[in-house]
């Protein structure tokens, strides 16, 4: 490719809301058959709201909203800022949370509010604490997530206490670039710390087959996934959004971040989707096979 074919290429990236980092990253697209995308934030909106809160008997609603609401405010992360907001609205103010408190990426929140020592997240997360869910919310958590919602567990002093279930969409262009992505040839990937029942509904909407949606993978090792797929021979482009797509998107042939998403994930990707549109990933790709494919 000549130097001048690729600056072309890079500007007309820029019309289509595409940025490049340098054109080399064009040359690196060219093989790409695999393209892994991360369901929160890239092929979901990431606005989510608070749908529901379901109690265990003894428990209000006010109780949950407080303690669970006063966590996740701490917390950044598109679940937590949906239970604090929709907290927030419901009880008024929140109250504080004491130093202690703690992100863990994956798997959700903890610290102590009003002298209780707190979690919030994954089931996952509260089990590995000793707190498995009562039947009451084992129910509440299977419905929700059979609706594609995401269910936040909520536990304090040793026991579980609550499911509150938070709903997110899928964006309206995510199965149209499905669509584009498979129509160039390329084998679409979902990967998600999200849990499998919410996993598969997504992919269901968007058209991904059930075989590639690997759900329930932490931060840490969604960039193993990315590594398993090049071992198997594949060329990888990765999308996502998120600080724990960073490592991910580093590792793939082919970064592609979502403009809407944090700097983290920006800084590790050779391209920007500058709105946030997954249907400009197809676009990228199909530009820089063009770029290419003229000066052949
Ligand atoms: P994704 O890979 O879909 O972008 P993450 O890896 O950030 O999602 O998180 C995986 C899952 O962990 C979320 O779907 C959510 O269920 C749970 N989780 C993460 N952070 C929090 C939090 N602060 N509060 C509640 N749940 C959380
Ligand atoms: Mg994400």
């Amino acid at each position: 490719a000549t130097p001048t074919a690729l600056m072309v290429g890079t500007g007309r990236g820029a019309q289509l809301g595409i940025l490049i980092k340098g054109p080399e990253v064009l040359e690196s697209t060219r093989a790409v058959d695999t393209v892994v995308l991360d369901k929160t934030g890239t092929v979901t909106t990431g606005a989510m709201a608070l749908t529901g809160v379901h109690a265990v008997d003894g428990v209000s609603e006010h109780e949950v909203l407080r303690l669970a609401g006063a966590l996740e405010n701490a917390s950044e992360h598109p679940v937590a800022r949906a239970i604090a907001a929709g907290a927030a609205d419901a009880v008024g103010g929140l109250p504080p949370v004491a130093a202690d408190f703690a992100n863990l990426p994956g798997l959700g929140v903890r610290g102590t509010v009003d002298g209780h020592l707190v979690l919030a997240g994954r089931v996952r997360l509260l089990e590995d604490a000793g707190m498995a869910l009562p039947p009451s919310l084992a129910r509440a958590r299977a419905e929700a997530e059979e609706r594609g919602a995401t269910a936040v567990a909520v536990g304090w002093d040793g026991a579980a206490r609550a499911v509150l279930t938070v709903a997110d969409r899928v964006k309206p262009t995510s199965a149209e670039a499905v669509r584009r992505l498979r129509a160039l040839g390329l084998r679409p990937v979902l990967l998600t710390g999200d849990n499998a029942a919410v996993a598969a509904s997504v992919a269901a909407q968007v058209g991904i087959a059930a075989g590639d949606v690997h759900a329930e993978v932490l931060p840490e090792d969604k960039v193993a996934v990315v590594r398993r797929l090049q071992e198997e021979g594949r060329t990888v482009a990765m999308v996502g959004d998120g600080v724990n797509d960073a490592a991910a998107l580093a590792q793939a042939d082919l970064g592609l971040a979502m403009g809407t998403g944090t700097d983290a994930a920006i800084e590790a990707g050779d391209l920007t989707l500058v709105r946030g549109d997954l249907t400009v990933a197809a676009d990228a790709i199909r530009l820089s096979r063009r770029t290419l494919g003229t000066i052949k």
